[in-house]
């Protein structure tokens, strides 16, 4: 039997009634014959319940501990979903992440997946199981403790059971009917897009654009998996949705595809460092090590051999980035007057394959933020994106003047 993933949001499984309309659209994916995986997210609202608790608790938590709590609302929607379907008369089983397993690394609370060996499901199937649904968002490490995926992570854990399986599709149920040019909550004139390319998307979710978890998208890239978002509330129909693909089924891009948001930035400025060799390999090996995910990285220019360097971090990880300068610091390896850390900003940017062959983009960005009166305080670019951070006030407006600007209203 051909093998098909469906995975379900928090939104789609936010309380029964939903489970029962998500499952309906299961048996309607059975009854054409596929053998199905569920992958299903916990109820809306209860991861972050869950992350609250745990932050109550201990506040330097374990994090071992940390992933047997947060990973627990899956286990629920999982139990619930099969339980629907068996009252659907559709033999459903449910499995949790060490049950199948999914094989992760130890990296607790942002762990990878390894492996997902697929024998145990299969023989299910070959008994004539029809669906299997899987707790998201978790695994089990070498060490046999349970681990997760980081926030966002079922999305992964679906994309990795399509390879796995080698699934004729991937489809991800989400609360909004696809990909957007922007996110359509902060933005009315967001359009819809039919395609996107993965490396468009890949950007995306990493510059902010939470429909789709990064490593998801990388995964799929990766393992050719078809990858398609689509409404749990609307009508289905072959063509809904956004289809994840590549560059060359697209036959018209624009120059920009999206504009994308991060509201969760920090920008952090070492004030008054010695400007010599091996002064950045110290501040940034010491920030890794503490697991601190820096971003951009501005050098001033420097005065009397010294010079001011400027990171952003997500807002999370401030404490831990300041506690690591500060140890790195005492152990008299490194020297500065003072860290500022500016917690009210936000990173815009604009993404699109376009960019590798035009150029002007970057100005224009630069001219319509000018135009609203919006201070860039830190820029960088790639081969297709240009980021900027800006006072978190004006995040919306930038967005909305971005799209405007890149007539992005005119996508489709
Ligand atoms: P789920 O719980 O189904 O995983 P998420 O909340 O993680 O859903 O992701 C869906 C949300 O992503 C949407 O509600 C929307 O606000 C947001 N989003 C951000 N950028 C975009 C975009 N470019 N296109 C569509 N949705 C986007
Ligand atoms: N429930 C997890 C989260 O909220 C995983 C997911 O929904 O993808 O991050
Ligand atoms: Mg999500």
């Amino acid at each position: 039997m051909p093998v098909l993933v469906m995975k379900f949001g928090g939104t789609s499984v936010a309380n029964l009634d939903r489970i029962r309309r998500a499952a309906k659209r299961v048996g309607v994916e059975v009854a054409k014959g596929y053998d199905v995986i569920v992958i299903v997210s916990a109820m809306a609202g209860k991861t972050n319940e869950l992350v609250g608790w745990v932050g109550e608790t201990s506040p330097l938590y374990d994090a071992r501990e940390y992933d047997a709590v947060v990973s627990s609302g899956e286990n629920v929607t999982a139990g619930l979903m099969a339980l629907t379907l068996q009252e659907m008369d559709i033999p459903a089983r449910s499995w949790q992440g060490w049950q199948v397993p999914v094989k992760t690394t130890s990296a607790h609370s942002q762990a990878r997946i390894e492996d997902i060996p697929p024998e145990n499901i299969r023989r299910k199937f070959d008994e004539g199981m029809k669906v299997a649904v899987v707790a998201g968002f978790q695994g089990v490490s070498p060490e046999g403790r349970i681990t997760t995926l980081g926030r966002g992570g079922s999305d992964t854990t679906a994309v990795a059971f399509a390879a796995a399986f080698d699934a004729e599709r991937c489809d991800i149920y989400t609360d909004v009917d696809g990909v957007y040019t922007t996110d359509p909550r902060i933005c009315a004139k967001a359009q819809k897009l039919d395609k996107i390319a993965f490396e468009e998307m890949l950007e995306l979710a990493s510059l902010g654009a939470k429909v789709l978890q990064t490593r998801s998208v990388e995964l799929a890239m990766r393992y050719k998996v078809k990858l398609r978002v689509l409404s749990s509330f609307e009508e289905q129909s072959d063509e809904a949705g956004t289809l994840v693909c590549d560059e060359e089924d697209i036959m018209e891009s624009k120059v920009v595809a999206g504009v994308a948001y991060s509201r969760d930035e920090a920008k952090m400025t070492l004030v008054s460092v010695a400007d010599r060799p091996g002064i950045a390999a110290t501040i940034f090996t010491s920030l890794s090590e503490a697991g601190v995910n820096v971003d951009m990285i501005v050098q001033n220019i420097s005065e009397e051999g010294r010079t001011d360097m400027t990171f952003s971090c997500p807002t999370d990880q401030v404490v831990r980035a300041e506690r690591a300068l500060a140890e790195t610091k005492e152990k008299g390896v490194l020297n500065f007057a003072e860290l500022i850390a500016d917690t009210d900003v936000a990173k815009v940017s604009v993404v699109g394959i376009g960019m590798r062959s035009h150029t002007g983009v970057a100005a224009k960005m630069f001219k319509v933020l000018s135009d609203e009166g919006i201070n860039i305080k830190v820029i960088t670019t790639s081969e297709i994106k240009i980021s900027v951070l800006i006072d978190r006030k004006y995040m919306e407006l930038a967005v909305q003047a971005l799209h405007d600007a890149f007539e992005l209203e005119k996508a489709v």
